[in-house]
């Protein structure tokens, strides 16, 4: 087991995702928003998803799984700690 723990979810911040302008965040949002659907997990805060959905992520923003990480991050929609749950890629 790694000495930091196990590794971290990657949980986005609905509230935070809401906030950003739809150019950026429009096709994270709607990815999002279909979870939710598929879920019927409503009226969340935040949102766990899967490690194959940042990659899938990352396709769709035409960027490595680790450079959208960054940008989530950046955007304060993702965790610092998720740079541990890309890392295990
Ligand atoms: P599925 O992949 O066949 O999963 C069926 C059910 O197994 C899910 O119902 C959930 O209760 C459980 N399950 C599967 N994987 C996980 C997991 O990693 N963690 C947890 N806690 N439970 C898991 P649920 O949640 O109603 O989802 C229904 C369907 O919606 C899923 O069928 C899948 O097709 C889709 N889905 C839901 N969430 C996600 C997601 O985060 N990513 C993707 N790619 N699909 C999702
Ligand atoms: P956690 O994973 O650290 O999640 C903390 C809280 O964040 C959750 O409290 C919930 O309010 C919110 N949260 C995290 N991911 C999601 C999400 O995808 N959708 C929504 N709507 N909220 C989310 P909660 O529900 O009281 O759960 C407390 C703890 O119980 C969780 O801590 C986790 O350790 C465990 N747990 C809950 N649901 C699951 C699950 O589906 N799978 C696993 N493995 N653990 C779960
Ligand atoms: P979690 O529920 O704590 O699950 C942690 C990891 O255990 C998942 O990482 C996955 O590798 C494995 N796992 C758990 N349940 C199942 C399952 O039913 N089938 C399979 N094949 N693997 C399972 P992963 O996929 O990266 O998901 C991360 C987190 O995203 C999950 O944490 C859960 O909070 C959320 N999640 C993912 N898929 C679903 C889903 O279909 N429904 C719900 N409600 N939550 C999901």
């Amino acid at each position: 087991p790694s000495p930091l723990g196990p590794t971290p979810k990657l949980v986005i911040d609905l509230e935070r995702l809401a906030q950003l302008p739809k150019e950026k965040a429009g096709a994270l949002a709607r990815y999002a928003a279909t979870i939710q659907s598929q879920r019927g997990d409503y009226n969340g805060k935040v949102l766990s998803i899967r490690q194959e959905d940042l990659r899938s992520l990352a396709v769709i923003y035409d960027k490595s799984p680790s450079e959208l990480t960054e940008e989530l991050i950046s955007w304060g929609v993702l965790d610092p700690e998720a740079r541990r749950a890309v890392e295990a890629f």
